[in-house]
Formats: structure tokens, sequence, C-alpha cells
């Protein structure tokens, strides 16, 4: 059984690194840390993770949505595990929606993001994927890439006055 391991929050100088490429996929290490990394996301009612969040600075996020109690309307779908991702926006288009981060508690914000991009990485096996995702899917991915590249979504907030305690979101917005 895989360990829950435990999330680290804003101020960790962790969360600011920028992650570091893995090479080895098959490492016995590597598949165990994905594995913790999915149940520590399903543990923590969250749609995504990414290393970094567990004080591990590799380029690893999962995206996972689905309907819980911090996202009520979020799609569902195969939790998918991305090694060294990239990307890039298919169209300008971004669109303005509330985040929240399992390493920044307590607090929603609205954040602009692509809304479809196309994304290439290696799955858990080292096999190279392409995908195309759209809106909250969309949304996922970039906070979570961002994670690695060492950002959380409080930069990407315009406005302090776009902020909001995870109480009042769930009062207001859901
Ligand atoms: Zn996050």
């Amino acid at each position: 059984m895989a360990e829950v391991r435990d999330v680290v929050q804003l101020g960790d100088p962790v969360l600011r690194e920028v992650a570091r490429p893995i090479a080895d996929f098959e490492d016995e290490g590597m598949q165990r840390l994905i594995d913790e990394l999915m149940v520590t996301l399903r543990q923590s009612n969250g749609v995504g993770i990414a290393a970094p969040q567990v004080a591990v600075p590799y380029r690893l996020l999962i995206v996972a949505s689905r309907p819980n109690a911090r996202y009520p309307h979020a799609p569902e779908m195969e939790p998918t595990v991305m090694l060294n991702p990239r990307w890039e926006a298919v169209t300008e288009e971004r669109v303005k929606d509330w985040e929240g981060c399992l390493s920044v508690p307590g607090i929603r914000g609205l954040v602009p993001r692509y809304r479809e991009i196309r994304v290439e990485y290696c799955d858990r096996t080292g096999h190279l994927q392409q995908q195309v995702l759209t809106d909250f899917v969309a949304r996922i991915f970039q906070h979570e890439f961002d994670h690695l590249e060492g950002l959380v979504f409080l930069d990407r907030v315009e406005s302090s006055q776009e902020l909001m305690s995870e109480q009042e979101y769930l009062k207001r917005v859901v």
C-alpha cells in the first residue's frame, strides 16, 4: 500500500524551485512516488498534484479531475500521470476562473488560463503521449505545471480583490 505524503505549504522553498527532468522512468523510487502522489491526491480532495508539493522537485504531475467536496462541479476523468510534461496553447483565448491549491490552504483566487492546450508527456512506463486538454482539465494542467516552474496560482492572480477565503468561496461561488 502506498503511503499518503505530507503536502508542503506556501513558504517552503521547495515550492519555489524549478523542478528537475526525470531520466529513469522505471526507477523503483519513482514508481513508488507516483503511487504515493495518487493516494495523497485522493485523500486530500485534490484534482491535481505535482511532485514538488510533496517536497520532491522532479517534473511529475497528476491531473485527476473528479467531483469532490472542494470541487463539486469538476468533470470526471481517469487520473493521468505526466512525467516531463510540455505544453502550448492551441488558441490565444484565456478564461478566468477560481482556483485553490493544497499548498495554499484556505484561499481561492481568480486565475486566467488558456482554454485549450496541447500537452506532451511521458506516461509512467516512459511512452510519449500527446493530448489536447480544454476548460477545467486544461486549467488543472496549467496550475500543476506552474508548480514545476516554482510558481503558485497566487503569482497569476491579477488583483488582490480577486482573492477569497475558501469558506466564502464555498458559500458564494459554488
Ligand atoms: Zn497547487
